[in-house]
């Protein structure tokens, strides 16, 4: 039988503007308002959004932080999860009533070397849901049917919305750095991605210590499987680590420089530095001779696929992954961005909407 897909949009709802958090400029709080909805282009889904994780990408995104800027007046949010209510033309890969993950990968080509090896997340032609068009941070979202991925039966939305990028964006990275069996893993930052991190590398058989500044946080580690903690505003992370052998990898969370200048220095020789979190400031130092000598490599991982959003959710729905989250409305995005940045967050906040 052939598989035809409709050549218009088909839809339960019909939806004109829905209210949606705006970013309009870098240097002022945005704002809670009424948007148009936009007509779907063929490929593009209609997502009634349930709940949206806050990122720091999300706070990175409304400041203007990095290189490569997202021109307002825009949407954020890339962990959004939802119920599909419409699909455009061409569509086939999802229907109306599915659950589905809208990812910081919201358009990959699917035709070029990185997309056809697995690697869709280097895509040239990408675009970034919540950056280069509105995203998650709506009652309604648009999305491309086929960057999205399927939220399984057994996993809440709520605990789906943090899994969509803190999830992923770790389990790849701990992916990347080869954790094995016994490897002791440094995690700095127990944020929304640390939280996870730790996990994943428990997972993956590694021995972990987690590093942050604040006490609440190491406690949390404490309770997801870190096997050490150290506090990093009393303590020093690399003769503490140094002198537990040495950490085969080291996972860089925080949104420090200096973070990945000492994550760097708990390496053992042989070990693994992998760049994750992205601060403002956007640059360290590092050791050229000892690099050489101690043969370490350090490697940049963005994201994960939608494969790997698919173990993710997998694993959770397995019971193996618990995602601590706080719930607030919409309306407090402004604050919650807030307590994120003062770290009063203990892991994630999820807008449930
Ligand atoms: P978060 O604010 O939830 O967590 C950051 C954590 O780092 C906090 O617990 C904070 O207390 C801790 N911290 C701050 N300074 C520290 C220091 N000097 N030493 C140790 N800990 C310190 O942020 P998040 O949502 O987990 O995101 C973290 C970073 O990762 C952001 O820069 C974000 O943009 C980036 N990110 C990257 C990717 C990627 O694909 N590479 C994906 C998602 C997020
Ligand atoms: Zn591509
Ligand atoms: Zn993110």
């Amino acid at each position: 039988m052939a598989v035809t897909t409709p050549k218009q949009s088909t839809s339960d709802t019909r939806v004109e503007h829905y209210r949606a958090a705006v970013v309009h400029d870098f240097h002022s709080p945005l704002t809670v308002e009424e948007v148009d909805a936009k007509a779907l282009e063929p490929g593009q889904i209609r997502v009634k959004v349930e709940a949206s994780g806050l990122c720091h990408t999300d706070i990175h995104a409304a400041h203007g932080d990095w290189p490569v800027k997202p021109s307002p007046p825009f949407v954020p949010g890339h962990e959004g999860v939802g119920i599909v209510v419409e699909v455009g033309p061409a569509v086939s890969e999802v229907a109306l009533g599915d659950r589905v993950a809208m990812p910081w990968l919201g358009y990959s080509c699917g035709t070029c070397d990185h997309c056809v090896s697995g690697w869709e997340t280097l895509c040239l032609e990408q675009k970034n849901t919540g950056y280069s068009f509105d995203g998650g941070f709506g009652e309604y979202a648009t999305a491309y049917s086929r960057s999205v991925v399927k939220v399984p039966a057994g996993v809440d939305p709520l605990d789906a919305a943090p899994l969509t990028c803190a999830g992923v964006t770790t389990y790849k990275a701990v992916k990347v750095a080869g954790t094995r069996s016994s490897d002791l893993v440094a995690v700095f930052g127990v944020g929304g991605l640390g939280h996870l991190a730790i996990q994943y590398a428990a997972i993956a058989g590694g021995r972990v210590i987690a590093v942050d500044l604040i006490d609440e946080k190491l406690e949390l580690a404490r309770e997801l499987g870190a096997e050490f903690t150290i506090n990093a505003a009393r303590q020093d992370p690399i003769a503490e680590i140094q002198a537990l052998g040495g950490a085969d990898q080291a996972i860089a969370l925080a949104v420090s420089p200096k973070a990945f200048e000492q994550a760097y220095g708990t390496l053992r020789r042989g070990g693994k530095l992998v760049f994750v979190a992205l601060p403002a400031d956007n640059h360290i130092t590092l050791p050229i001779f000892e690099t050489v000598l101690n043969g370490i490599t350090i490697q940049g991982s963005i994201v994960g696929t939608r494969t790997d959003l698919r173990e993710v959710f997998e694993l959770h729905a397995a019971g193996k992954t618990r995602v601590i989250r706080e719930v607030r409305s919409l309306d407090t995005v402004n604050e919650s961005i807030a307590d994120v940045e003062a770290g009063r967050v203990a892991a994630r906040i999820v807008f449930e909407l």
